[in-house]
């Protein structure tokens, strides 16, 4: 399969496959994002000259290291940490930290160069950056997770800074984690550095809203998308995968512009509830008691089935919003989306959609909102949580959100805008991969060889 006509980048991506040996997901996400660079290479020589694609498909830094920690009974368990430091040329590394067993160097390199672009897209000075472990929270008690926090970050800590590297959670890591990363941090360093961390609690440090940024983002991005081809989500079946963080922001932001959400789901299957999600319960399941979403059917009653083991994309729907992993859209699933009527989708996880799926999508000529621009309402709070930080200031949570209304705006006009500029309008995909890349690559070109 050709990325583009260009023999140019071609070469440079059997290079990165040379390099980064075994690194699936890493390589998917590369080759998504060259194949959208043939014509910007054409318009502009001085990334050619100035070598851009290969040095910004090259980590700046890369951290792997031992974390060592003890279990209730006493039991000794050694995990692996991870940090990508991958560009800096807008600001700061930027980007979260996944606490989940499926953890790799692939994978998080994968995270950290998705977050390159769309840090840019955001137009917030954020470089970008991912890191985490392949410890899983999952069933581990809460001093179990303090003391795994506590050790992750008693090596991480002298890599971070609120001018060096600022991480937040991911799947995995919530408020909770962060809380004991940041007392940590705090510990080892005697200084209360706020902005070194985001997705603080609102009572020390933490933004209003950006626990609910990621999911609401990816609700503000599809309202725009489908607001530019006349129609809104007033009426709307919406399905939603996953019942994380952003998930469970989606179904909220979606069911307030007037959207029926039927869907949630987790590793174990999906709930298909006709009557719309119960959110109060399922974030009583989730949040709370951290159970499984086959609880919140079992409590829910008549009104909801679980599903076992089935994906979620095969219930007839009209907006898809896929929020729980990477590659969980198969192609199977975009045909049946397609055969079933979808009018829009878009990730509000990281590259949930596999290059398949969307070929089968944009070939039917569907509105597709990829991940580094419908999701990057999260990091783009993370980046006003900073703001806010470094102003020792505090803004209300109605304040926070318009912001939010407002960079979601700006990130779908500029993929729309730039899509249109370089040949392939209603092309999201193209519009942020290029408009992603010529921001950090300016910024490049203007910083040196470095
Ligand atoms: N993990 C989130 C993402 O994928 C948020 C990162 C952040 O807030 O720094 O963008």
């Amino acid at each position: 399969m050709h990325l583009s006509q260009t023999p140019a980048i071609e070469s440079i991506y059997a290079t990165i496959l040379r390099r980064n040996p075994g690194e699936a997901e890493f390589h998917q996400a590369v080759r998504e994002v060259l194949g959208s660079l043939g014509p910007v290479l054409a318009k502009r020589p001085e990334f050619a000259q100035a070598k851009i694609i290969e040095r910004i498909c090259e980590p700046e830094r890369q951290l792997i290291f031992r974390v060592p920690w003890t279990d209730d009974s006493g039991e000794v368990h050694i995990n692996r940490g991870f940090r990508m430091e991958f560009n800096s040329a807008l600001g700061p590394y930027k980007g979260g930290l996944r606490f989940h067993p499926s953890v790799s160097l692939g994978i998080v390199k994968f995270l950290g160069f998705e977050q390159v672009f769309k840090n840019a897209l955001t137009g917030m000075p954020i470089g970008g950056g991912k890191g985490g472990s392949d410890f899983d929270p999952k069933g581990r008690s809460d001093a179990e997770v303090m003391r795994f926090c506590q050790s992750f970050m008693t090596e991480l800590y002298r890599h971070l800074g609120e001018y060096t590297d600022v991480p937040a959670g991911d799947i995995g890591v919530g408020g909770r984690e962060i809380g004991y990363l940041f007392g940590q941090y705090k510990r080892i360093t005697n200084r209360y550095e706020s902005g070194v961390l985001t997705g603080k609690g609102l009572g020390w440090g933490g933004a209003q809203a950006r626990t609910e940024a990621t999911g609401y983002g990816t609700v503000l991005f599809t309202a725009e998308m489908l607001r530019h081809r006349g129609e809104d989500l007033e009426g709307r079946r919406v399905s939603v995968s996953g019942s994380g963080n952003v998930a469970i922001y989606a179904i909220e932001k979606a069911q307030q512009l007037g959207a029926t959400v039927i869907t949630c789901s987790d590793s174990t299957g999906y709930v298909l509830d006709e009557k719309g999600i119960d959110l109060d319960l399922l974030k009583q399941v989730k949040e709370t008691e951290r159970g499984r979403v086959s609880h919140y059917a079992e409590r829910r009653g008549a009104h909801a089935a679980f599903v076992e083991g089935a994906s979620v994309w095969a219930v007839p729907t009209d907006v898809a919003l896929p929020c729980a992993t990477q590659n969980e859209l198969s192609e199977t699933d975009a045909v049946a989306l397609v055969r079933n009527g979808v009018k829009a989708v878009a990730e509000g996880a990281n590259m949930p959609t596999t290059p398949e799926a969307f070929r089968v999508l944009e070939q039917a000529g569907i509105p597709f909102g990829p991940g580094k621009a419908a999701n990057a309402g999260g990091v783009a709070t993370s980046a006003l949580e900073m703001q806010q930080n470094a102003s020792r200031d505090s803004w209300t949570f109605a304040h926070t959100e318009e912001r939010l209304v407002e960079i979601m705006k700006h990130i779908h006009d500029t993929c729309s805008e730039t899509a249109e500029r370089y040949g392939s309008p209603g092309n999201y995909v193209a519009g942020a991969n290029i408009a992603g890349f010529e921001l950090v690559a300016e910024a490049m070109v203007a910083q040196g060889l470095i």
